[in-house]
C-alpha cells in the first residue's frame, strides 16, 4: 500500500491539530492518525492491547494483579484507566512499564498518578523522560521509580512479567516487555508493522544495533510468541509473529544497503535525505518521511558514512 497524498495530508493535519494541544515536550513526537476511540482487544491468558491515539498500550488483568505497558497521551491514558477499572473491579495498577521515553508512549504516565503503585523503565528511558534529547522536559510527569539496565521481572498474580533490554535500537533505552505464561511480548517501537519507523538518533538510535536487537528478541522468545507493535501502517494489525520481526529486520538492512549504494554513487547528504520514493521491494511501507532528524534516512546516512 502506498502512502497517498490524501493520507499524507490527513496525517499531517491530525498531527498539526494534536501538536497544537500538547505540551512543548511532545512537540515533534510522532504518532499515527487514529480514530480516537478507546478499544480494548484481548490477546490471550488475561493479556490484551488498547488502541486510541499514540503507541499501542499492553495490559494484564488477572485476579492477582493489574499491569499496563505504556500510556499514550494524558487524555487517552484516562480513557484507558476508566476501561481498565471496569475490567479489574476498580483495582489499582500494580506496575506501569514504559517501553521507552517517547511522548506517544509515556506522555500519559501523568494520568496514572495515584493509581499506579510502581512505574518501571530502562535507566536510559528514565533519563530521556526527564531530559528528552531535542525537546523540552515535561512540566509535570509521573516518572519511573524503578529502573533497570538489562533485566527486570516480577510475579503478577499467576503471570510473570519481564522487561529486557537487548541493546541500542530505536533509542538507547528500549525494552521488550514479555508476559511469559501468556507468551505475549510488547515491542514498543522496536517494530513498526510495515511502515517507516521513527529513528531517534539523538537518543542513541542505530539501525545496525536495531537489527541485532530484533534477532536477539526472536531467539529469546518462541515460535508461538505473539508480538505487540507500537504502530502499524493503515489497515494493518498491531500484533504479529516472529516473521513480522524478521521482515522488519530485512527492511532495516535494505534501507542501509540502499543508502550505502546512494553514497557510493556520489549522492550528498541532502540528496539522500530528500529521497521520498518507496524503497524497492518494500513498497508497502510507503514513501519516506519527511520526519527531519527522526527520518530513517538520516540515521542510515550517518551510519553508512561514519561506520557507527
Ligand atoms: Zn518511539
Amino acid at each position: 500500500m502506498s502512502f497517498t497524498r490524501r493520507e499524507f495530508l490527513a496525517t499531517s493535519a491530525a498531527a498539526a491539530a494534536a501538536a497544537a494541544i500538547t505540551r512543548p515536550a511532545f512537540a515533534g513526537a510522532f504518532w499515527q492518525a487514529q480514530a480516537a476511540q478507546p478499544v480494548f482487544t484481548p490477546i490471550r491468558r488475561n493479556v490484551g492491547f488498547f488502541t486510541m491515539r499514540g503507541g499501542t498500550i499492553g495490559f494484564l488483568v488477572n485476579p492477582g494483579a493489574v499491569v499496563a505497558v505504556d500510556s499514550q497521551f494524558p487524555a487517552e491514558a484516562t480513557a484507558f484507566l476508566t476501561g481498565l477499572k471496569e475490567r479489574s473491579n476498580g483495582r489499582g495498577v500494580d506496575f506501569l512499564i514504559n517501553t521507552h521515553h517517547h511522548g506517544d508512549h509515556s506522555g500519559g504516565n501523568i494520568s496514572f498518578r495515584g493509581s499506579a503503585k510502581k512505574v518501571v523503565a530502562h535507566a536510559k528511558a528514565d533519563e530521556h523522560m526527564r531530559t528528552p534529547p531535542g525537546a523540552n522536559p515535561p512540566a509535570d510527569q509521573l516518572f519511573p521509580d524503578t529502573t533497570f539496565t538489562d533485566n527486570w521481572s516480577a510475579d503478577v498474580g499467576d503471570e510473570k512479567v519481564r522487561a529486557r533490554h537487548y541493546g541500542r535500537a530505536h533509542t538507547s533505552g528500549d525494552a521488550v516487555i514479555t508476559f511469559e505464561r501468556a507468551n505475549v511480548a510488547h515491542m514498543g517501537d522496536l517494530c513498526f508493522n510495515q511502515r517507516h519507523p521513527v529513528v531517534d538518533r539523538a537518543a542513541g538510535a542505530t539501525l545496525r544495533g536495531w537489527m541485532t536487537v530484533l534477532d536477539r528478541t526472536v531467539k529469546d522468545h518462541s515460535s508461538d510468541t505473539i508480538y505487540v507493535f507500537g504502530h502499524a501502517n493503515a489497515g494493518l494489525p498491531v500484533t504479529g509473529n516472529a516473521a513480522d520481526l524478521n521482515g522488519f529486520t530485512t527492511y532495516l538492512g535494505a534501507v542501509l544497503a540502499f543508502v550505502d549504494a546512494q553514497v557510493k554513487a556520489g549522492k550528498s547528504r541532502d540528496e539522500v535525505m530528500a529521497m521520498r520514493d518507496p524503497l524497492k521491494g518494500f513498497e508497502a511501507y510507503g514513501r519516506f518521511g519527511p520526519m527531519g532528524p527522526r527520518e530513517i534516512l538520516t540515521c542510515a546516512y550517518e551510519e553508512v558514512t561514519t561506520g557507527q
